[in-house]
């Protein structure tokens, strides 16, 4: 396991699924964490079951309060070296039953949430010269998938901001990279019918779904000096369900 004593870090989306196990897991290398969710009392909880130093109300679709609290985590503890912006929600339709408010649901939590809190990360971090930060895709955003035309676009553009912030931060030494999970057992998968499930499963070359702590690994490896040469990289977490 890399070591993250000393380092500060934030989690966003931290109450449950990926977003609770990577704090947990960054709590356990040493890291110092917060993680955040849209209800105060549910992150509180969610903190004191990770590990983590606190848990915070943020609603990421909100550019402001994003930028309020990153700026309050980064000055209370005097530095913030660690960004996971993992926040996200996911619901399927068809092109034909595509709902505008579906639409504007899903860009603005998955694109401009995670824009916000890249752009706020990179803010704090600017100062020290050094930094690292993760966003969450999804193989669907590289793929594509029937049924799932809004969320693989809004992923598509969660890929992009961390190549283009990649490009734009690398001299700034702050690194930042996506990861593409598969699919991956959380609430956000549990409506997946057992045929859906079965499917899955059989096209994945390690015969079984992900589990939230084999992301959490992979983005504690992102984040950490092992992957200090690892910039605006789209690292998949599939069991090599797209091969
Ligand atoms: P969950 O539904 O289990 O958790 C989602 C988290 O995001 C919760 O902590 C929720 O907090 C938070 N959240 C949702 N909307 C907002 C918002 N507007 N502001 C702040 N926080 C918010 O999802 P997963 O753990 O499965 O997914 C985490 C990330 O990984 C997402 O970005 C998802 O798209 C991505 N992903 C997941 C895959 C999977 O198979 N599970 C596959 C590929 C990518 P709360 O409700 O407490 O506010």
């Amino acid at each position: 396991m890399p070591d993250l004593s000393g380092k500060i870090a934030l989690v966003t989306g931290g109450t449950r699924g990926i977003g609770l196990a990577t704090a947990r897991a960054l709590a356990e290398a040493g890291a110092t964490v917060v993680l955040t969710g849209r209800d105060e009392e549910r992150a509180k909880r969610a903190a004191a079951e990770a590990g983590a130093a606190a848990g915070l109300a943020l609603d990421v679709t909100d550019a402001k309060a994003v930028s309020t609290l990153v700026r309050g985590v980064a000055k209370e503890h005097g530095a913030l070296d660690i960004v996971v912006a993992n926040a996200g929600i996911m619901e399927d339709a068809l092109l034909g039953m595509i709902r505008e408010e579906l639409v504007e649901t899903t860009l603005s939590t998955n694109v401009a949430g995670t824009l916000h809190t890249v752009q706020a990360a990179a803010r704090a971090m600017m100062r020290k010269k050094t930094g690292a930060i993760v966003v969450l895709a999804s193989i669907v955003g590289e793929h594509g998938s029937a049924g799932q035309t809004v969320y693989a676009a809004s992923k598509a553009a969660v890929a992009n901001i961390a190549r283009s912030a990649a490009k734009e931060l690398g001299r700034s030494g702050i690194r930042v990279n996506a990861v593409a999970p598969g699919v991956i057992e959380t609430d956000l998968t549990a409506g997946l019918s057992e045929d859906a499930v079965a499917e899955n499963v059989g096209k994945t070359p390690l015969g079984r779904l992900g589990r939230p702590e084999d992301v959490a690994k992979a983005i504690r490896f992102l984040v950490s000096d092992e992957a200090s040469f690892v910039t605006g990289q789209v690292l998949g977490i599939d069991g090599g369900l797209v091969l």
